[in-house]
């Protein structure tokens, strides 16, 4: 498995410096959706721009892997009349981390520029240095210098902000950049998908491959596409905290760290005879994976497929990640193949014919 080949990793660069931010995925799921195409027998698209394509359509069995296809980003909320703008969320963005800044603008009229503005360490003197970045006190300064001028750039309230950082390889191990939470994910049930085609395997179910939309703001696109697929088992693939860096308490937060595998989420949403199925895979073809526990719910597209449909075996394979929601997220490259590696083999050992009941009554 050449994971990382230049035909891959165009993709993997072109799709993570693509901006896909909540609500407007499209630029990024035409990019998933073209490279997915040869390895699937059917492309689908939902209302809300959920992708997802089919291998052996029409099978009795429906088989989803997911990830979600969404970035956070700001909403401009408003523009002062001297022409600096102000921003609410969308999805988890990070206001500790935007002072000084530059944002990409998503405009009618194409990508304006900007920056987060902050004031000079000098001024700041006094009382004034205990200053910190909050939702309330961040702006954007595009250069204009009115309302007016901002306008005529194209910009307005509800127009969107994505930071400017792009992908780049740290040690020849890590990725670091925006948004690998969770186009990390896109690319590694695409790589499973090639995979599969790669080695000629026939499935005895239909297998959807699904880029879900709006995971940011509640698992807003699985909820749409669990109900659109219905499907027998969901496989979900997002990003968890590595608690090895400094400033993280492994105590609270549990243990996890970038290269020693990707995680299996014990909590109540997770099947438990899917965690032994995917426990046995791992065993079997020598994968190495960390486990993780979810008080309540796992705050990704897993609790969104599990409650569905009157109950969906589904399971949680995360990919460990250091500074979730900043624009220096960072993953291993060893945990991103055996996580491809993973999804892969579990497919291969899923049986249509077993029994998910907990016990027979
Ligand atoms: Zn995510």
């Amino acid at each position: 498995m050449d994971v990382f080949n230049e035909k891959n990793k165009k993709f993997l660069f072109e799709y993570h410096n693509n901006a896909a931010p909540t609500g407007a995925e499209k630029s990024g799921q035409k990019l998933w959706a073209s490279f997915v195409k040869p390895y699937v027998d059917e492309l689908q698209l939902d209302i809300y721009g959920t992708c997802y394509g089919i291998i052996n359509p029409g099978k009795p069995f429906r088989v989803a892997i997911e990830s979600h296809a969404d970035e956070i980003s700001w909403f401009i909320n408003h523009i002062s009349e001297d022409g600096f703008l102000r921003v609410i969320r969308n999805g988890g963005s990070d206001h500790a981390i935007a002072p000084a800044k530059r944002v990409n603008i998503h405009t009618p009229k194409g990508v304006v520029k900007g920056v987060f503005g902050w004031p000079a360490i000098h001024t700041r003197k006094g009382s004034e240095d205990k200053l910190h970045a909050s939702l309330k006190n961040i702006f954007v300064d595009v250069g204009a210098s009115s309302k007016e001028e901002v306008e005529k750039m194209g910009i307005h309230v509800g127009c969107i902000a994505t930071f400017e950082d792009e992908i780049t390889e740290l040690n020849k191990k890590y990725f670091a950049g925006r948004g690998l939470d969770n186009k990390m994910g896109g690319f590694v049930i695409a790589q499973v998908a090639k995979l599969l085609k790669d080695k000629k395997k026939e499935l005895p179910f239909s297998l959807y491959l699904v880029n879900s939309v709006q995971e940011e703001v509640g698992l807003r696109g699985a909820e749409m596409i669990a109900q659109t697929i219905k499907p027998h088992v969901a496989i979900v693939t997002d990003v968890t905290h590595d608690t090895s860096t400094p400033l993280v308490n492994p105590k609270i937060h549990g243990e996890v760290s970038c290269g020693k595998g990707p995680t299996v989420t014990y909590a109540p949403a997770v099947h438990s005879k899917m965690i032994e199925l995917v426990s046995k895979v791992a065993e079997k073809n020598k994968i190495p994976f960390q486990r993780e526990a979810s008080s309540r719910s796992t705050g990704t597209d897993t609790d969104a497929f599990a409650y569905s449909n009157g109950g969906v075996p589904s399971i949680l394979l995360s990919l460990p990640l250091r500074y979730m929601h900043t624009t220096v997220e960072m993953a291993h490259k060893d945990d991103i193949e055996n996580l491809i590696k993973w999804i892969y083999h579990s497919l291969l050992e899923l049986d249509p014919e077993m029994d998910f009941r907990y016990f027979v009554p």
